[in-house]
């Protein structure tokens, strides 16, 4: 331990146990703090929505109680946007006498931005800023073809992050020591100003400037789900339980099979080792073969992984642009009265109304009918598959930029490594196969559950029920016709 004094600046690694920044940190410093900077306005220019930033804010609560049992303070400020964070930054580390700041690094532009910033303003202080990787399991880049280049497939990609992975074991951090309090010397104030005004404490507030949060809680949105570090593990511990069916069972939405961990692995509530290194304890070590359900589960973390050293690589997806820029030419539509028709689980199609609308109840999608939806309304209805990505980032609780772009981009035949464009879901034929009784159909879509199981995905023109807003079939041809045109 060299230095006196650490600063942790979390952001979306809101866990004690297995945070390369906060242990590295603890380490290094005699004495230690941390620091949640919330930034609304950037949040929301980023399409980050209420259940996202409502659990974001609950895992931080949690956090801060854990963190107070170690002596370690978790100061709190909210500032418009990342253009205030360096200059924040700067003053915080004057005030309290920091010698080094601590963080893991995100991969979205913007955040690459804003630490560059970050970093250049507290070099002129003398302040070091040390960036680790910790949000993947290999740092992006680090996976690379024979030729140097980023893959761009994913089974390849797969293939060679094992390899580097196998030989060594997945290693998790314990969670930092018992730091001295404040009857053993370590005084840190309870708060105090910047020079802008803006107050730092050590309150996480229930509400932030431009959200609804309260609205959110009410509304039951993440009634179901408890934050925090300690319910990750309870969710992960549960679901290891019934890993073995996974393979065979995660693909009926019905059915509660799968780990439904992605909202803990956003927030940073558990990290991606701790949910391999799991999986890797009920496999004898073995990532591929062994129990069909592991092998599956690992492959399935492996697409989180690939589409974070995508996003990282290739700058422009943080941009708006297809990964295929060729696609660019295609002649999307911008209808909105259709598109708030989808959004609302009201286009006459009974599977893509159960699943938007259980996004709507619940700010969860089962992953069937994310693809289920998103080649809907990208390829029957040719809406622009961005429309869709937003609607997503701002309505699901587990909305993470880098799965949610790659995910649109894949559906909708855009993306690298992406579905083949003349492949487009059938909606009533998924529907018959992954939800042959019509079971999560009569759970959102309640005016349909007096049908018979056959009859249930596609209905016969029936009171209270609208009627389907696009010729499926014709709207599928037309998608066909356009991408086969693509130059
Ligand atoms: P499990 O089946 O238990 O999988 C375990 C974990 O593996 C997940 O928590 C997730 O971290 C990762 N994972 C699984 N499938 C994928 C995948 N296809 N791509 C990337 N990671 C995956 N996932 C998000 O975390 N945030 C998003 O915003 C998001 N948007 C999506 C949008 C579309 C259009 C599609 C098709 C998929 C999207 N996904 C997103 C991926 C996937 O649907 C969810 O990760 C999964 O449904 C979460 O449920 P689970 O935790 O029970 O997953």
């Amino acid at each position: 331990m060299n230095l006196p004094r650490g600063l942790v600046w979390l952001r979306s690694d809101l866990r004690l146990h297995d945070n390369t920044a906060l242990y590295q940190a603890s380490t290094q410093c005699q004495q230690l703090a941390a620091i949640f900077i919330a930034c609304p306005e950037t949040w929301q220019s980023q399409d980050e929505g209420e259940p996202l930033v409502a659990f974001r804010m609950a895992c931080l609560r949690e956090l801060q109680t854990e963190c107070a049992a170690r002596n370690l303070p978790l100061y709190f400020i909210e500032v418009p946007s990342f253009a205030q964070v360096p200059e924040v930054l700067q003053q915080v580390a004057e005030r309290l006498k920091i010698d080094a700041i601590y963080a893991n690094t995100e991969y979205p532009l913007n955040e690459q931005r804003r630490d560059a910033a970050v970093r250049d303003l507290l070099k002129q202080d003398g302040v070091q800023v040390q960036f680790f990787s910790d949000r993947t399991l290999l740092p992006p880049g680090a996976v690379r073809t024979g030729s140097g280049e980023p893959y761009k497939v994913f089974t390849p990609f797969k293939r060679a992050l094992i390899q580097l992975c196998a030989d060594s074991a997945i290693k998790t951090l314990p969670k930092p020591r018992r730091f001295a309090g404040a009857k053993d010397g370590a005084h840190w104030p309870k708060w105090f100003s910047l020079s802008g005004g803006q107050r730092l404490n050590q309150k996480i507030p229930t509400q932030l400037r431009g959200y609804n949060l309260d609205k959110i809680s009410t509304a039951g949105l993440i009634k179901g789900w408890q934050a925090g570090e300690k319910a990750a593990q309870q969710q992960l511990k549960k679901f290891t339980g019934k890993i073995p069916a996974y393979r065979a069972e995660r693909d009926f939405p019905a059915l509660d099979s799968t780990s439904c961990l992605s909202p803990y692995l956003n927030s940073g509530a558990i990290s991606i080792r701790q949910c391999i290194a799991a999986a890797l304890s009920l496999n004898e070590g073995h990532w591929l073969g062994g129990d069909e359900g592991v092998a599956c589960w690992i492959s399935e973390l492996i697409w989180r992984e690939f589409y974070t050293h995508l996003l990282a690589d290739f700058p422009r997806l943080s941009k708006g642009k297809p990964f295929k820029l060729e696609t660019e030419q295609i002649p999307w539509s911008y209808n909105r009265e259709q598109f708030e028709r989808w959004t609302q689980g009201e286009t006459g199609v009974p599977i893509v109304d159960a699943a938007m609308r259980q996004l709507r109840e619940t700010a969860w999608m089962h992953n069937r009918l994310r693809m289920i939806v998103a080649s809907f309304l990208s390829k029957n209805m040719l809406i622009d598959w961005r429309w869709g990505e937003r609607y997503f980032m701002r309505n699901l609780i587990d909305a993470d930029f880098a799965s949610n772009n790659g995910g649109w981009q894949w559906t909708a035949s855009t993306g690298t490594d992406a579905a083949p464009y003349f492949r487009v879901f059938n909606p009533y034929s998924q529907s018959q196969r992954f939800d042959p009784k019509g079971e999560f159909i009569r759970k959102y879509v309640p005016e349909l559950s007096g049908l018979s199981d056959r009859t249930i995905h596609d209905p016969a023109p029936t009171a209270g029920y609208p009627p389907v807003i696009c010729d499926v079939a014709a709207g599928r041809k037309r998608a066909i016709e356009v991408f086969a045109s693509l130059k």
